[in-house]
């Protein structure tokens, strides 16, 4: 699957869906609490009310949050007070990004039994909820995160206190409110879903440790990570990544120019998954600009001009100053006196690979691209630049042993070969969505089954009926 059948798919269901409005000024809090310890206690009520209904019930619920996220304008009012709130992002991108969180976050078929049979008996391996869900989420992906975890973690039986960016407030408020209300409709439980009005780092810790949170999900960056991490809980960390892109000589370098523009450039470059610096061998360096610019790509020549861009992006400290993350490259570019037009997406320039905007996830509509001798350097600078996250890494060559060293080297989470990084979660390439890359912890591309716990049941003597 393409984006423009994406786009298409998009465009149809708008057309088809009637529209829902919700009045969010009605005195209903819809899962929104004053304090987190309420926050947390509708969400134990919600949980132990939500397990005497049955998986395939549970996921009629999870199907109604796809529903009313894809109505035209819930998915148009989510996707523009997201960039509205945050400042970050495109508005086009979002709809996407909401709609394939919708669509193809995995239901119920993710949970499957595990069955043993023989003179003793039978024993089934089932996978159960854990309960009350922290989930703590990014600016980058407010919703999108809001929409897959949702959706996976009540098909596993679960309730979910979410712990919002401050900056995503509004957003979270919004779309927390819609999927309850649209719950509520038709019949589940209240408050399967919360939050706290105000989110912040306090409220977080309170989450973190309230012995009623008995998972905590963190997608973020290292410092959040870190956190549920040390809570003394079972947590699973999503983290940062810092994704390179290899190009060899074998590669289409036509498709590879426009692939990378394509995953670089979505959505403002904002995703853990998109490209953020290229590694490509010299001989074909040229010709791999060329195509990119041909693709809305932007390049800076002038070295003054680079360091420029350099200064006015990074804090002192060299992490992105948070006023141009995922803002458009056409607004980048103006505050360096580089006038161009909508067309483009992206600004490449050519450098070195110790570079601080190659070593440096920024988060940015910024590409840069380090020109090397021979593809086994290329892998070899990848690896440096990708920090040993293990989240994701892209190639773009024809050459099985290149492509085959690369995946092993690098250990990634995802692995994207000939396309843009957005196909390594699902759109345009085969699999699932999520907005929750569960690198450090290891859980991968969570759904489901990411969320449940492992229960054995076990008969003796009866129920084997072969
Ligand atoms: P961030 O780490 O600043 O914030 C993420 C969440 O953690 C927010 O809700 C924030 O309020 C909270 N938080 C951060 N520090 C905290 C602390 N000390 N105590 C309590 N709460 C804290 O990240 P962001 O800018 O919102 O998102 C971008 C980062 O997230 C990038 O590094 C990106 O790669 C990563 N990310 C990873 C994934 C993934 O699936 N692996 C997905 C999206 C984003």
């Amino acid at each position: 699957m393409d984006l423009e059948l994406i786009q298409e798919m998009v465009k149809q269901a708008l057309e088809e869906l009637k529209s829902e409005n919700v009045d969010f000024n009605q005195v209903s809090n819809y899962g929104v609490f004053e304090n987190i310890d309420d926050a947390i206690q509708a969400s134990c009520k919600a949980q132990r009310e939500l397990f005497t209904f049955s998986p395939q019930k549970r996921n009629e619920f999870a199907n109604e949050i796809r529903k009313v996220i894809i109505k035209k304008e819930n998915l148009e009012m989510l996707s523009r007070e997201a960039v509205e709130e945050t400042g970050i992002g495109r508005y086009e991108d979002k709809i996407k990004k909401n709609y394939v969180a919708a669509v193809k976050t995995p239901g119920i078929e993710d949970l499957k039994t595990n069955a043993m049979t023989g003179e003793d008996g039978i024993t089934l391996e089932e996978y159960c909820p854990f309960g009350v869900i922290g989930s703590i989420t990014p600016t980058t992906n407010p919703t999108e995160t809001i929409i897959s975890n949702s959706i996976s973690m009540i098909i596993g039986g679960n309730s979910v206190v979410f712990s919002p960016h401050p900056r995503a407030k509004k957003t979270s408020i919004k779309i927390i409110q819609l999927i309850n209300k649209a719950l509520e409709k038709i019949g589940a439980p209240k408050n399967l879903i919360t939050m706290v009005k105000e989110p912040s780092i306090d409220n977080t810790n309170k989450m973190i440790s309230n012995p009623n949170v008995r998972l905590l999900v963190a997608t973020g960056g290292p410092g959040i990570v870190k956190t549920v991490l040390s809570s003394g809980k079972k947590a699973i960390g999503a983290g940062a990544g810092n994704p390179p892109v290899v190009v060899d000589e074998t590669a289409d370098i036509e498709q590879a120019g426009r692939d990378i523009v394509l995953g670089s450039s979505f959505d403002n470059n904002v995703p853990c998954i998109a490209e953020k610096e290229v590694f490509v061998v010299d001989s074909v360096c040229d010709s791999l600009i060329y195509y990119m610019k041909k693709n809305g790509a932007y390049e800076i020549t002038d070295k003054n001009k680079v360091l420029e861009l350099q200064n006015l992006v990074c804090q002192e400290n060299g992490k992105p100053k948070t006023e141009f993350v995922g803002k458009d490259a056409k607004y980048i570019l103006e505050r360096i006196g580089i006038n161009v037009d909508d067309s483009v997406r992206l600004i490449i320039f050519k450098t070195y690979k110790e570079h601080h905007l190659v070593q440096e996830e920024m988060m940015m509509p910024i590409l840069p691209i380090v020109p090397c001798d021979n593809v086994d350097d290329a892998i070899e600078y990848a690896y440096e630049a990708e920090h040993g996250n293990r989240h994701t890494a892209i190639m773009h060559s024809k050459n099985i042993d290149k492509l085959s060293k690369m995946a092993k080297y690098l250990e990634c989470t995802i692995f994207v070969k000939n396309a843009p990084s957005y196909a390594g979660i699902g759109v345009g390439g085969e699999g699932s969505t999520t907005f929750t890359i569960a690198g450090p912890t290891g859980e991968g591309i969570t759904s489901a089954k990411s969320f449940c716990r492992i229960r054995r049941c076990a008969m003796k003597d009866s129920f084997n009926i072969r």
